[in-house]
């Protein structure tokens, strides 16, 4: 056994010392040599657990030993999120200084509940999201807040516009209230499904979540909400909410947000803009158009756990409306009660959660690390690659693209000439797909738009370089001629 601490039974500070050494070489070792695991793990469901002892050890153990079984029975089963070849979903990868800074918040251990409970978490989250907020070119107004997702963010939103409705929910609750109205929420047949899952929780009720039709490019049709916010208000309904999406999670399509909020701002409802993937690109210039009227929205969520290199999780909520937000979640029993609180922030105040992570660390480090003009050249080159790879499937004629290439993402399926039937084509396309991820060279993920079974190829991994992209259509190509011989 190991020798712990008499006193306590931690693990004494040298041998600390010691073991972090090895394990940041460890770390070290893993992230040069990457590129040698498998991108998707090649085992059954239950094999991991089977691996594992069904009781936990009486007595403590060597490091060493659990190093060793982290080796042996949980690397086989890990998902290299960040391997250059994982093209999945949409990627989240870390950085150097990202885990360095998730590494330190855990030395610390900071409960960032109130001021008083660790004043630099609160000022450092302050600064971070106040520099964010000017990278992104956001309105002086926003006040911003970390949570751990975007499906968190959107909650406290939602909930934020549901208070604004002056239904006294927060007091009176909806159950058994018979003078209440449906409250109706909208957003896009592409929406996140979190939005969803957020109306649910907060009592709004799925059948009460309006999925707008979009056109051609998957955008929200903005007559097709207008007519249906018409008909909602001529049944007595409230409509409260709407959801624009920058970004859309199946083809990262751009809803027109400026004419929303016009809308949303004649009707009185609240707009919040999810840009949970997209948002970061906002740092970017030439992007702008894309954001053009989300000054006019109350609230924006954008995810820099997703692309720009922070460890998972770290999302944030921008709203100009702080003060409802509070109204909707403040809730101060005694012994939280402090001095200071018209100096300083509590952001307790702001959500569900008391204790608060010090997440704002690793984003100071990271956004220090590279600095802005680092991290703007990063997501352009993603942007770049994607083009790129969208030009290759453009040129090749076995292939079709389904959605117009606007961030780090390229949605697309092969045609191969002799096969013209839907279904052969979406068994041939799921099959595709399955074969390459079973290699384990490259992980790849897909949608369905319009009844077609689409794959995504997702650009925008921090150490995804022109050759990993050039890899992967080598190897689409590749095993679409196979398939295209067994069939
Ligand atoms: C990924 C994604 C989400 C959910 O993000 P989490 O942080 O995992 O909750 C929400 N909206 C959009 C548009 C997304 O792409």
């Amino acid at each position: 056994m190991s020798e712990t601490n008499q006193m306590t039974g931690d693990m004494p500070v040298e041998e600390f010392r010691k073991v972090g050494h090895q394990l940041i070489d460890w770390a070290a070792d893993y992230l040069k040599n990457i590129e040698t695991f498998p991108v998707l793990p090649n085992i059954e469901p239950g094999e991991i657990e089977k691996r594992l002892p069904k009781e936990a050890p009486k007595h403590g153990e060597d490091f060493d030993k659990i190093i060793n079984d982290l080796e042996k029975n949980i690397i086989p089963g890990i998902t290299h999120w960040n391997h250059p070849n994982f093209m999945a979903y949409f990627n989240s990868t870390s950085s150097g200084p990202g885990i360095l800074g998730e590494l330190l918040s855990a030395v610390f251990n900071t409960n960032g509940m109130l001021w008083k409970s660790s004043p630099a978490n609160a000022e450092l989250e302050f600064v971070v999201v106040n520099w964010f907020k000017q990278m992104l070119g956001l309105n002086q107004d926003f006040f911003g807040i970390v949570y751990d997702t975007a499906s968190t963010s959107s909650f406290h939103a939602i909930a934020a516009a549901r208070e604004r409705t002056s239904l006294k929910i927060r007091n009176k609750g909806l159950a058994s209230r018979k003078e209440l109205p449906k409250l109706i929420l909208y957003a896009s047949e592409q929406a996140h499904s979190s939005i969803e899952k957020d109306a649910i929780a907060l009592g709004i009720g799925k059948e009460n979540v309006r999925l707008i039709e979009v056109d051609k490019d998957f955008r929200m049709k903005t007559n097709v909400l207008k007519e249906i916010i018409e008909e909602d208000k001529k049944n007595g309904f409230l409509p409260f909410c709407v959801v624009a999406t920058i970004g859309t999670t199946s083809t990262t399509s751009v809803d027109p947000v400026d004419e929303i909020a016009e809308i949303c701002k004649k009707e009185n409802i609240w707009l919040h803009v999810d840009a949970a993937y997209a948002g970061v690109t906002a740092m970017l210039p030439e992007m702008k158009n894309f954001f053009k009227g989300v000054d006019k929205a109350d609230s924006f969520v954008v995810n820099p756990h997703k692309w720009l290199f922070t460890p998972v999780d770290f999302s944030i909520l921008y709203t100009t409306k702080p003060n409802i937000l509070k109204q909707a979640f403040s809730l101060t029993p005694e012994y939280l009660k402090t001095q200071e609180e018209d100096k300083i922030i509590n952001y307790m105040d702001y959500g569900i959660q008391l204790g608060r992570r010090f997440r704002a660390l690793k984003f100071w480090f990271i956004i220090r690390y590279f600095g802005v003009a680092g991290l703007q050249n990063r997501i352009r080159e993603h942007m770049r690659l994607a083009r790129l790879f969208s030009k290759w499937i453009d040129e090749n004629p076995n292939f079709e693209r389904l959605a117009p290439v606007n961030f780090g993402t390229v949605c697309f399926r092969a045609v191969p000439q002799d096969v013209r039937n839907e279904e052969m084509l979406n068994n041939l396309n799921e099959e595709l797909m399955e074969s390459i991820n079973r290699t384990g060279k490259l992980f790849l993920s897909h949608t369905k738009l319009n009844g077609k079974f689409t794959i995504r190829v997702v650009t925008s991994g921090l150490r995804t370089e022109e050759r990993h992209v050039r890899e992967a259509y080598e190897l689409i190509t590749e095993k679409l001629t196979e398939n295209m011989t067994f069939n």
